[in-house]
This record gives structure tokens, C-alpha cells and sequence, in this order.
């Protein structure tokens, strides 16, 4: 393979940039030039391709987004969009992609994978729900984030005594809010994987209070429901003073942790091994502290699944 191409696509994750660059540096290194495809499937479809140099991906190794921009696009969900994907990766003599994104962005690289076009998915997303890796480039920024804004809110909530229903990310995923409750010490975790009880959770927060705990924290994913509605109900049942704060999109900036830097610069280069190997269709990823892939179109059969043994845990850490 003498050309690759590289592109991100779909929610951006805090080291993108530096699975970038892993790619890149690594195809230069085995003398393989790369392009870059800016703006996800949208770029492809129009174009968008320039070459990358080792100087292109100087300075972006500790920089949260994506240097090659990402988008949505529904045209690539035709068979219409594909072709013209595939097109232009012909015109510019590209012999294989590596897509760095979410679930969405793998069913896209599955999608050219069965039009024969070899893809190789890394998964770049802060859900931390992607089959077939421990770990998801970008979930280990995200969660710091989550945890310090815990930390911030657990302060003002002791002086003033409230109760905070705190919304993370994760539409269908629970993992940061789970994560972030077991390290932020949340008197629960509402996951969208997981049932809860309003009655259990009312009566916890008040077990709590008559036994002088002086604030509660509750960690809602954003796929749960409403963390107002949810404020609302708990203020209704017990009147306690009980404030909202939806963290939003400060969970997806920010600087890449160190681990995500490593994780990012291991799976990019084992994307680009693979490639060179001839080997395309597969999903890279890292388990038990070890380069793994898989069929890529097999991963998107199966569903991450919350870890239970941790939300047990938690549960049981903040009677
Ligand atoms: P993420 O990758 O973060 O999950 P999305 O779900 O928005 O983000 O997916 C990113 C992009 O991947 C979509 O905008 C679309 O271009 C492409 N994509 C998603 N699903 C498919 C599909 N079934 N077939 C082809 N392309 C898809």
C-alpha cells in the first residue's frame, strides 16, 4: 500500500489529533504517503483531500478537537454517497482509509468495507461505547472533566447544603456518568443501561440527610431522561434545595489526558500496521493493556455493555 488516507468523523474526541498524527507519522515511516480528509464523509464525497506532511501534524499531539474537522453527513448513508466516496478515493490513488470516530463513523467504514474498499475503524469517542476496546480514545479527558466539575460543585453544595442532579453525556451509554459517580462520589448514578427507583433514590438522599451529610450528588446521563425533571421530583418529595447543572459540550474539549495521548498514538499506528499488512475491514483496539482488532463489521454486531460488578460497587460505596 503506498497511499492511505485518514478522516474523522461524527462527535470529536479529545485525542483525534493525536491518533492523527500517530497515523501519519507512522505511514511516513514506512514510506507510505497520506492524505488527509477533511470534515469526515462530507470531505470524502466532495473531495476535501490534501496531503499530509510530518510537519502537518507538528503541534497537535496535546490539542482537544480534530485538526481535519469533523462532520455529519447523510448523503454517506446512501449507496449514492458511498460510490462517490470510493470515487474519489480512486481518483486520488488512496488504496486504503482509517476512520477515526464513533459508532456512526464504523457503520460508515463498514459500509465502504463491504463495497470492498479496505477501512480500519479506530475508536475515537468520549461514550466509551464502542465493542472490542477496553477504552475509547477521548473517555479518559472527558471523565477528568466530569470529575473536576464534580469536585467544583461538591464545595458549594456543602456550603449551602443542596442536593445536585448533575447531567453528563451518553445518550446510550452510561460509562461516564458510571465512571464519573464511582470517582466523584455520587450518592447515585442514573444510567440509561440501568433502572432506577425514585422511591429508593428519595428515601437514600433522605437516610442521608438525617445522618448530617451536608450535600448529595447525583450523576444523570444525558439518555436517562430530564436531570430538571428528575431536580423537580427529588425537590417535590423531600424539599430539599436542589440545584441542576448540565455539563454539555465542555466534556468533549479540552487538552487529551496523557492516557488518551498513549491510547490515541497506539491505536493510529496499529490502524496503519494493519494497512500495510493488507488487511482492511477490521476495528482496532486495545484490551487488557494490548493491541487487538477485529472484524469491524462483526464489532458493530454487538453492543458495549456497562460493566454491572462497577455499578454495584458504587451503589454500594454511597449507602
Ligand atoms: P459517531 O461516529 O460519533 O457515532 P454519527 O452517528 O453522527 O457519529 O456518525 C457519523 C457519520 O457516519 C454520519 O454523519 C454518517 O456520515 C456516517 N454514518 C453513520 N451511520 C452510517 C451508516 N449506517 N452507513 C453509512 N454511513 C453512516
Amino acid at each position: 500500500m503506498r497511499k492511505i488516507g485518514v478522516l474523522t468523523s461524527g462527535g470529536d474526541s479529545p485525542g483525534m489529533n493525536a491518533a492523527i498524527r500517530a497515523v501519519v507519522r507512522k505511514a511516513i515511516f514506512h514510506n507510505v504517503e497520506v492524505y488527509g480528509i477533511y470534515y469526515g464523509y462530507q470531505g470524502l464525497i466532495s473531495g476535501d483531500i490534501r496531503k499530509l506532511e510530518i510537519g502537518s501534524v507538528g503541534d497537535i499531539i496535546h490539542r482537544g478537537g480534530t485538526m481535519l474537522h469533523s462532520a455529519r453527513c447523510l448523503d454517506f448513508k446512501t449507496e449514492e454517497g458511498q460510490l462517490k466516496g470510493i470515487e474519489q478515493l480512486k481518483k486520488h490513488g488512496i488504496e486504503g482509509l482509517v476512520v477515526i470516530g464513533g459508532d456512526g463513523s464504523y457503520r460508515g467504514a463498514g459500509a465502504l468495507t463491504k463495497r470492498g474498499y479496505p477501512c480500519i475503524g479506530v475508536p475515537g469517542t468520549i461514550d466509551n461505547d464502542i465493542p472490542g476496546t477496553d477504552f475509547t480514545i477521548g473517555f479518559d479527558t472527558a471523565l477528568n472533566t466530569v470529575i473536576d466539575a464534580i469536585d467544583r460543585i461538591r464545595d458549594t453544595a456543602t456550603s449551602h447544603e443542596r442536593t445536585y442532579v448533575v447531567e453528563v453525556m451518553g445518550r446510550d451509554a452510561g460509562d461516564l456518568a458510571l465512571w464519573a459517580g464511582l470517582a466523584g462520589g455520587a450518592e447515585t448514578i442514573l444510567c440509561p443501561e440501568c433502572d432506577y427507583n425514585m422511591e429508593e433514590l428519595i428515601a437514600k438522599l433522605i437516610r442521608g440527610k438525617e445522618r448530617g451529610k451536608k450535600h448529595s450528588i447525583i450523576i444523570v446521563a444525558e439518555g436517562v431522561g430530564s436531570a430538571v425533571d428528575i431536580a423537580r421530583e427529588i425537590e417535590a418529595e423531600t424539599h430539599f434545595d436542589t440545584r441542576v447543572t448540565v455539563l454539555g459540550h465542555v466534556q468533549r474539549g479540552g487538552s487529551p489526558s496523557a492516557n488518551d495521548r498513549v491510547l490515541a498514538s497506539r491505536l493510529g499506528a496499529h490502524a496503519v500496521e494493519l494497512l500495510i499488512e493488507g488487511k482492511g475491514g477490521r476495528a482496532v483496539g486495545l484490551e487488557k493493556n494490548q493491541l487487538v482488532d477485529y472484524d469491524i463489521i462483526e464489532v458493530l454486531s454487538h453492543k458495549h455493555a456497562i460493566d454491572r460488578k462497577m455499578y454495584d460497587l458504587s451503589s454500594e460505596l454511597s449507602i
